[in-house]
């Protein structure tokens, strides 16, 4: 029966399981996908608050008994894991090095944990770096062979594909964009060090530095707890773009300063490796063509011609799924 030895057979001899984990160690999900990379079952267990490691793989192992029971096995076995988690991995060692918004994840074997349980091949990386290939393979980035991808969350991850390979460097910090220094003098930054591009542009310090400067500013104040139904502190990035095109003074100086050092940071960027795309995921990046569209501007000004014709700037097509899909990609490398 030769000719039914076709792709679309192969799919259903067998599954992967992708992991993610995300930098507070609050937020996971799990999927079961086949070998397309089609999810066919997932899970998410949202926390309220910040887990050491140990109680976050407690909670792995049961979100995958769920997506991955004998059950749901049935027409083939498991045969690999994936893990993209938000901070230094050792990618080639199997281990986690920090993880700088959790605790009890330093030096953490976790490719050799999930072996051992599972008796599978892991495969674990940073969630952006994941995220990067998965853009490439599956979102916004395919066909292209030089890609940065910025997720801009709560902290900000950075992940460089090369010639359609994730590019890790010496020690495996390759992609830390969010360490990249942009300001004398800036904010302190989740790292303990000042100036960092993470401490200005990531989504908890936006959303910080709006609520520390409206205190000075009635209107803006109020204009918060309009948009916010009295609950300024749980203001989002998507508001605050919509306070400055209502034309807010403070939230049109955030904005401002948002393309000014993501700006500088991608400059520099694009002149190091000339990428033929940057891909921007991550809750920021929501905010749609009111933060590209600027920051393309910003960028044709800052470039070189050459660098910046060659360069598209878009919108990651993954969205919130682009890390799962991550750890998905990961798991089915090479295979
Ligand atoms: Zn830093």
């Amino acid at each position: 029966m030769a000719q039914r030895n076709t792709g679309k057979l192969l799919a259903t001899q067998g599954y992967v399981v992708g992991i993610e984990i995300s930098g507070s160690g609050s937020r996971q999900s799990v999927a079961l996908a086949d070998l397309n990379g089609t999810i066919l079952r997932r899970t998410r267990r949202p926390l309220e608050y910040v887990p050491d490691a140990a109680t976050v793989l407690t909670i792995i192992d049961e979100m995958i008994a769920e997506v991955a029971s004998p059950e749901q096995l049935k027409e083939g076995r498991l045969l690999r894991i994936g893990v993209a988690i938000g901070g230094l991995v050792d990618a080639a060692q199997g281990i986690v090095r920090t993880l700088h918004h959790a605790h009890g994840w330093d030096n953490y074997p976790l490719q050799d944990y999930f072996e051992k349980k599972f008796a599978v091949p892991c495969i674990i990386d940073n969630n952006a770096n994941a995220a990067a290939l998965a853009e490439v393979q599956y979102g916004s980035g395919k066909g292209e062979r030089n890609v940065l991808y910025v997720g801009l969350g709560r902290g900000i991850g950075g992940g460089l594909v090369v010639n359609g390979h994730i590019y890790h460097g010496s020690s495996c910090t390759a992609g830390e964009i969010g360490h990249l220094f942009v300001k004398e003098d800036g904010p302190r930054c989740s790292c303990g060090k000042t100036g960092h591009l993470e401490a200005i542009v990531s989504a908890q310090a936006i959303v910080r530095t709006m609520i520390g400067l409206s205190v000075e500013h009635p209107e803006t104040e109020a204009a918060l707890r309009r948009v916010t139904g009295a609950r300024a502190e749980r203001v989002t990035v998507l508001q605050i773009f919509q306070l400055a095109a209502e034309g807010d003074v403070v939230a049109l100086h955030v904005v401002n300063e948002i393309y000014t050092y993501l700006g500088i940071a991608l400059a520099n960027i694009v002149h190091l490796i000339n990428p033929g795309m940057i891909i921007l995921g991550g809750s920021v990046a929501q905010v749609g063509a009111p933060l590209l569209e600027p920051l393309r501007k910003r960028l044709q000004e800052l470039c070189l011609p050459a660098a910046f014709e060659a360069l598209h700037i878009v919108q990651s097509s993954l969205g919130s799924e682009a890390d799962l899909m991550g750890a998905v990609t990961l798991a089915l490398q090479d295979m």
